[in-house]
């Protein structure tokens, strides 16, 4: 099957996060045991789920990984003018969800089956497709696990995240937190007998504030990375209940988008010691029971892989370009690179199309990834 009729099936499969995607991963199998190819996958705790995971050419020689996501964001409240799941061409373009973010990628990959097989491979390609990675990248740790416990570690992985196939190199990691300020309820008239929950929440917004500014200072910049710098935002925030009640509860969450090789948990262990060394004591000498919580809500490592090392000559190689590049957004990638696996992102389409009612990528991209895959068949082969 050519990529394009392997993308409309793709994206007839509805596998937005938060249902399941074991429809497509059972047409994956077949597809691939056609060609006698044994897929393993590993499912998720409660079942619904699962991860794909393939090997081309020889077993037990290191060889490169070809990974994706199968998950999709929901179209719920998006003006589409097309129907989402069904593929549609118009002037050059394949519109669906998924179709850039990321099943154009994976049906490339698909593809060039027939082509890894005829090399023949002297190295072996392998094939991941993961669940959930749009709700944080949490479906592929149990394949990266799994891949750990192999005797023989990849050489290389390539994320076809969307692109337009120019290499990218690196993406910021990121850290959710969810802060839970419990205080102490009273009438406002006696303002000073409660716990202002909502204002000591307001003072650990403030400390990350400060921190963001030492985050931004120029000795810390990284100008690969748009903007240069670790960022730390408060997106959400929810307490009280009346101006005449000294408000007992506030959460709120807040995120670090960090560059890789700082670690955004540095973030939150200061943050914590302002609390318990500062802000609790003080809480505490008004009323007992009161607290500050920390939640984790979503975490995924950055990428930062070097522009000299043997990945990159690879994806030069094989897409004849060394103008790389980093992405705003996260992938699995930081992932495969804290297991030990070399990684690069590169796929077709464009992430301005990713997640936005009539998404659609460029015919003319599926063909170039389809060129991308014959020559790391060549390159494999030799
Ligand atoms: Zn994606």
């Amino acid at each position: 099957m050519q990529s394009r009729a392997l993308l409309e099936r793709l994206i007839s499969f509805p596998t937005v996060s938060r249902d399941s995607n074991l429809a497509l991963i059972e047409f994956v199998r077949g597809y691939l045991a056609e060609f006698g190819i044994e897929a393993e996958l590993i499912e998720s705790d409660d079942g619904r789920k699962a991860n794909l995971w393939a090997t081309i050419g020889p077993e037990h020689v290191a060889g490169v990984v070809l990974s994706g996501h199968t998950d999709v964001v929901p179209v719920d409240g998006q003006d589409w003018s097309v129907e989402p799941f069904e593929m549609s061409e118009r002037d050059g373009r394949l519109y669906g969800r998924g179709a850039c973010d990321m099943k154009g990628y994976l049906a490339c990959v698909l593809a060039a089956v027939p082509k890894f097989l005829e090399a023949p491979l002297s190295r072996p390609i392998h094939l991941a497709f993961s669940y959930d990675e749009e709700v944080g990248c949490l479906g592929v740790r149990s394949l990266i696990e799994a891949l750990e416990r192999r005797p023989v570690k990849p050489i290389a992985c390539i994320i076809g995240e969307p692109t337009e196939l120019r290499p990218v190199l690196g993406h910021k990691g990121k850290l959710g937190v969810r802060c839970r300020v419990h205080g102490a309820a009273c009438h406002s008239a006696y303002a000073p007998r409660g716990v202002n929950a909502i204002e000591y929440a307001a003072k650990l917004i403030q400390r990350l504030g400060e921190i963001q500014t030492r985050l931004a200072a120029p000795e810390r910049r990284d100008e690969r990375f748009d903007p240069p710098f670790s960022t730390v935002q408060t997106g959400v925030i929810e307490g009280g209940n009346a101006l005449n009640i000294v408000p007992a509860e506030c959460r709120f969450d807040w995120e670090v988008r960090a560059l890789p090789g700082f670690d955004p948990r540095e973030v939150e262990e200061e943050l914590k010691r302002y609390a318990d060394d500062e802000l609790v004591p003080a809480m505490r000498a008004v009323a007992e029971r009161t607290s500050i919580e920390f939640e984790p809500l979503q975490a995924y490592p950055g990428l930062g892989t070097d522009a000299d090392s043997p990945v990159a000559r690879l994806i030069q190689t094989l897409t004849g370009r060394s103008d790389f590049g980093t992405v705003p957004y996260g992938t699995e990638g930081g992932l495969f690179d804290q297991a030990g696996v070399p990684t690069v992102v590169c796929g077709p389409g464009c992430m301005d199309q990713g997640h936005k009612p009539d998404e659609f990528i460029e015919i003319q991209q599926l063909e170039a990834c389809d060129a991308m895959f014959e020559r790391l068949a060549r390159h494999l082969a030799s």
